[in-house]
């Protein structure tokens, strides 16, 4: 059975989240909400409880999940190298980035990295998932709280979508604020890789490390041979039909066309254009678009419609990690 349980997203109850830290001690897995998007979380120390993250998400055992920590005393339990990082760390920490580090292997699991001599790490911002880590005292390890290859979960509707029935306990703090994933940057490499795009921005990146490499799979999601990110070769965040995403829009008449039972998720500067729609957010304000996007994405699988089209839109800012997701999910682009 399953337990939802409202949190309130800034002051928690103490005693949901002792009852869900509880269940972490003895190997259960427990979905919480952070800044990002929600997690399904297990004691990133017992292997076994790591173990049913990816039984119960339907995850391949090859993608690794992100350690969750609370401190740096903690970084200093699972990972190596990052002294010379530490004012980076701190001026992103906690927050929606993850960091790519060489393992400790003593207490992280070959399960939790994949087999990888790395670890993925992150302190979020959120209140619920931060005291969540400090009252279990160990770090937790955390995919997105989705079935895998589906749409990320913003809300506990999403999580309940996915997984109802199979975890004990969902905390609820209503809608994530960022909506999309951390970014994840690779510090275990001589230069720094982006492998993931997110909140923190690669404008911002670049102020630290002006040498940053932003891979070609990172911006075009076109990507054949070896995967650099684990977890790259798999379709990501896709509703249940198929999604056009439409990069350039002089095209947008003739797909709409070609493709005439549809629902277009567009921006509310040009809804006008569309009868059925779902806006996404506004151009006026890009984080409403990260915000709606797997939320809009979830919906528009519900509409009586065979296909979702998308507008692409200008990779700038947090956008740029909209259109990363978007390529992801898109069963065709039209540029
Ligand atoms: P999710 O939390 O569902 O967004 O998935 C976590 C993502 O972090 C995975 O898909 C990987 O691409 C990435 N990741 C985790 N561990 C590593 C690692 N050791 N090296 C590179 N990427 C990683
Ligand atoms: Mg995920």
């Amino acid at each position: 059975m399953t337990r939802v349980v409202k949190v309130d997203p800034l002051f928690p109850d103490e005693r949901s989240l002792r009852e869900a830290a509880d269940l972490l001690k003895k190997g259960e897995v427990v979905v919480f909400p952070t800044e990002t998007v929600y997690g399904i979380g297990a004691d990133a120390y017992n292997e076994e409880a790591c173990r049913k993250i990816f039984e119960i998400k339907g995850r391949p055992a090859d993608n690794p999940l992100i350690v969750h920590i609370c401190s740096f005393s903690q970084l200093e339990e699972v990972a190596d190298g990052y002294e010379s990082f530490r004012d980076f760390l701190e001026r992103f920490w906690p927050g929606p980035l993850t960091v790519i580090l060489p393992k400790k292997s003593q207490r992280i699991s070959d399960v939790v990295t994949a087999g990888l001599p790395t670890v993925a790490v992150r302190m979020p911002a959120h209140p619920v998932a931060l005291k969540l880590i400090e009252m279990l005292g160990d770090p937790i390890a955390a995919p997105s709280a989705n079935l895998s290859g589906r749409p990320s979960a913003t809300s506990v509707e999403h999580v309940v979508e996915d997984f109802m029935g199979r975890v004990s306990l969902i905390l609820d703090a209503g809608n994530t604020p960022f909506g999309l994933e951390s970014t994840i940057i690779d510090l275990s490499r001589e230069k720094p890789v982006l492998l993931r795009p997110g909140p923190v921005e690669v404008e911002k990146l670049k102020e630290f490390f002006p040498d940053l490499v932003v891979p070609d799979f990172v911006k075009k999601s076109e990507f054949r041979g070896k995967p650099l990110a684990p977890g790259m070769k798999y379709r990501h965040y896709a509703p249940s039909k198929p999604l056009i995403l439409v990069e350039n829009l002089e095209k947008m008449k003739d797909v709409l066309r070609e493709f005439p039972d549809h629902v277009v998720i567009c921006v509310e500067e040009r809804k006008e254009l569309y009868r059925d729609r779902i806006v996404i957010g506004s151009l006026k304000n890009p984080y409403s678009i990260a915000q709606n996007l797997f939320a809009a994405l979830r919906e528009a699988e519900k509409r009586e419609k065979e296909y979702i089209i998308v507008e692409g839109l200008e990779e700038r800012g947090i956008l740029f990690a909209v259109m990363n997701r978007l390529r992801k999910a898109a069963s065709r682009i039209v540029r």
